[in-house]
């Protein structure tokens, strides 16, 4: 395989290791005989996976005893709709907005009932200490890293007492610890940091659950998949079980601390680079609220963009130009990329010149 860097925004790149392992027992699951998407939900082996990941995520981010992990699907958007629709209860939902996931999060809570944003930030995250909050909040919503924009949250949000916090923590997940006395939910999509497409998981503290609004689909329901211990139907087993080997991986390499670390050098590398160059590149993101792990920027130049882009393809870059509704370029840096991935790619930008 030639050596490229994936910078892939998501779905991101996942360890070698865990394709390598998944790869070779792909056609004969441990002495099984078939392939693990070939068995049903109800054998051992596929309900060992469950239980295995579950505890590999409680042990990981120290999930106290009073939250339930369960895993659903259909993706990050679907749980724009799941979180009003559990949540919600005649209330309104308080929504800090940062970029486009949370706005996104935002429009699709209005379909569900009451909801507004408590707080709009452009590159930058709100200070909530002087918010004007709705007057009877369900909860407090944000997104934890805005994957398109580069916004992370340096430290959760405050929300009034007795408000539940909701986290959408899709593309930083297992990048570092978790205050749970802060939150009432954590969730993340898969496809970002920790598995393919098609899984979401969803911690909740237990006193959350049972409120799913009427004439809302079954399906819907967090306390189902709770219950069920995330099977209330077929539940997506190949994504599952890749996230048990990743999870696992985590934990050889020094769990969430070390992940936090590594994230912290490997996206350290890249700002230097462009802070040095503020002739060449532009970021708009205040200091203190940028992301570890997705790195947007500009050239002073835009009409040099697709020259940079064609000469980090000969270095072996891949996938970095910036999303769609922003444009530029973004450099994202999940868990399973090697510090040599933004070491060069902060030298290319060094010795770059339009
Ligand atoms: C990608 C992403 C989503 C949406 O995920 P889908 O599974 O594509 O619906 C939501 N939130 C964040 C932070 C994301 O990065």
């Amino acid at each position: 395989m030639p050596q490229i860097w994936n910078f892939s925004a998501g779905p991101g790149m996942l360890p070698h290791s865990v394709l390598e392992a998944a790869q070779k027992e792909f056609l004969d699951y441990r002495g099984l005989g078939a392939s693990i998407v070939e068995m049903s939900h109800r054998t051992h082996a596929v309900e060992a996976i469950v239980e295995s990941l579950t505890e590999e995520l409680r042990g990981l981010l120290s999930i106290p005893e009073e939250f339930e992990i369960f895993f659903t699907q259909g993706g990050g958007r679907t749980q724009f709709a799941m979180v009003p629709a559990n949540l919600l209860r005649g209330k309104t939902g308080a929504y800090l907005v940062t970029g486009l996931w949370s706005a996104a999060a935002l429009e699709e809570a209005k379909r569900i009932g009451r909801a507004e944003a408590a707080a709009r930030t452009t590159g930058d995250v709100p200070d909530t200490s002087d918010l004007s909050w709705p007057e009877d909040p369900a909860y407090v919503y944000y997104c934890d890293n805005e994957t398109v924009h580069g916004v992370e949250f340096p430290a959760p949000p405050t929300a009034p007492e007795g408000v539940p916090l909701v986290a959408d923590m899709s593309s930083n997940f297992l990048t570092r610890p978790i205050d749970w006395s802060r939150h009432g939910v954590v969730w993340a999509a898969a496809q970002k940091n920790f598995a393919p497409a098609g899984l979401t998981v969803v911690i909740a503290r237990r006193d959350l659950l049972g409120g799913l609004l009427p004439h809302m689909p079954s399906m819907f329901d967090w306390s189902l998949y709770a219950r069920e211990k995330s099977m209330p139907n077929t539940p997506p087993v190949f994504q599952l079980y890749i996230a048990d080997l990743v999870a696992k991986w985590v934990r050889a390499e020094g769990g969430v601390e070390a992940m936090h670390r590594r994230a912290l050098e490997r996206s350290a590398l890249l700002y230097e680079a462009l802070d040095e160059r503020p002739d060449l590149y532009e970021t708009t993101v205040a200091k203190r609220a940028r992301s570890r792990v997705n790195v947007p920027f500009r050239l002073r130049d835009p009409e040099r963009l697709a020259d940079f882009i064609a000469a980090g393809e000969r270095e072996g870059f891949r996938q970095f130009a910036g999303h769609a509704s922003v444009g530029g370029l973004r450099v994202s840096l999940y868990n399973a990329m090697p510090l040599e991935g933004p070491r060069r790619f902060a030298e290319f930008m060094r010795a770059w010149r339009p």
